[in-house]
């Protein structure tokens, strides 16, 4: 009980790209890029694994930003040169930069594969990997060439993604995690074609299937936001309908959230990976306080379902700071297990 993980990435090393820069260009190319990224991915898992965390990921290394990762190995798509629109409902900006589509979006060859198989063979740990959600692709991309409705684009995504997430499975992954930040954002979508659209994602994966959703990153424009916010009733709307599909496990964000931790009894039969770590802040936690951000959710969650996770991606955070804020995690779980088991 209370098996630790985190949501996905972690920070990339010096050498590798420009630290606390979303989106930051690799420093190599060609064979060194991989190099490096095999090398950051296998200290990715090396610090997890220290740290004692129980569901592990490759950080996200190979990756320059959760979305394109996974955008970058399609066909029509140019995350070079950007179109802009207004993104995430205008909640962190009035233009945000997207990646355009310009022509057919296929598939020609699984795009993470090779990185699974690298990331399997360097750990003996469960393994979990991330995709971007079909809602939060269609939010991040401007439709240059199909021109179609949001729900139709999703669609399309969500077949690309559901064949990828079939091989990853395959290949030993433990869990697929669909990261949905837009379910916070979209609420009449998340009921009008969002969950179907993840259901198609879903469809025939015999491994864990998880979705994560946030309240965003921890970078200056997302953290004002959240400062000033007064609803949290977001995930009240979405987690009975989450309830009733097939999705797994829920990824929630209650340590830098006002969430009211109670909602998270809607999710009775999923697990629920329960957020106790800020990843908006340098300060790393004590162990005593993610025991406690632990606690609260115990009276509505049971500890065979709960995976303390950090609230979102800590690929903003310095590498120490998340290096500290693994240990925490992973400590804080040890005493709630502890006094559990008494
Ligand atoms: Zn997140």
């Amino acid at each position: 009980m209370l098996r630790t993980t985190i949501v996905g990435s972690l920070p990339k090393p010096p050498w590798l790209a420009e630290p606390a820069v979303l989106r930051a260009p690799w420093r190599l190319a060609g064979d060194d890029l991989r190099q490096a990224q095999d090398d950051a991915v296998r200290l990715a898992l090396l610090d997890q694994e220290e740290a004692g965390i129980d569901i592990v990921t490759d950080g996200e290394q190979r990756r320059r930003h959760y979305i394109w990762g996974f955008l970058e190995g399609l066909t029509g798509i140019d995350t070079e040169n950007l179109g802009s629109k207004l993104a995430r409902g205008g909640r962190y900006g009035e233009r945000t930069a997207v990646a355009r589509i310009v022509g057919e979006v296929t598939r020609p060859v699984p795009v993470f594969l090779d990185a699974l198989r690298f990331a399997r063979a360097h750990t003996t740990k469960r393994l979990k990997v991330t995709l971007p959600g079909p809602m939060t692709i269609v939010d991040s991309v401007l439709d240059e060439h199909y021109r179609a409705d949001e729900r139709t684009l999703a669609l399309r995504f969500a077949e690309l993604l559901n064949a990828e997430a079939r091989e990853l499975a395959a290949a030993g992954a433990d869990v697929i995690q669909f990261d949905e930040p837009c379910f916070n954002i979209y609420l009449d979508k998340v009921k009008d074609w969002g969950i179907e659209a993840l259901e198609r994602c879903c469809a025939g994966l015999n491994v864990k299937k998880a979705i994560h959703i946030c309240y965003g990153y921890g970078v200056d424009a997302v953290l004002a936001w959240k400062t000033q916010n007064k609803d949290w009733g977001h995930y009240a709307v979405t987690l009975p309908l989450l309830a009733r599909s097939s999705i797994d496990q829920v990824s929630v964000e209650t340590a830098a959230s006002g969430v009211d931790v109670s909602v998270l009894a809607a999710l009775e039969g999923k697990d629920v990976l329960l957020g106790v770590i800020d990843v908006g802040t340098e300060a790393v936690e004590t162990p005593a306080l993610i025991a406690e951000r632990i606690r609260r959710a115990l009276p509505y969650v049971r500890p065979e379902r709960l995976f303390p996770c950090t609230d979102c991606g800590l690929v903003p955070r310095g590498r120490d700071a998340a290096s500290g804020k693994l240990r925490a995690l992973a400590q804080g779980a040890a005493i709630v297990r502890k006094e559990i088991e008494k």
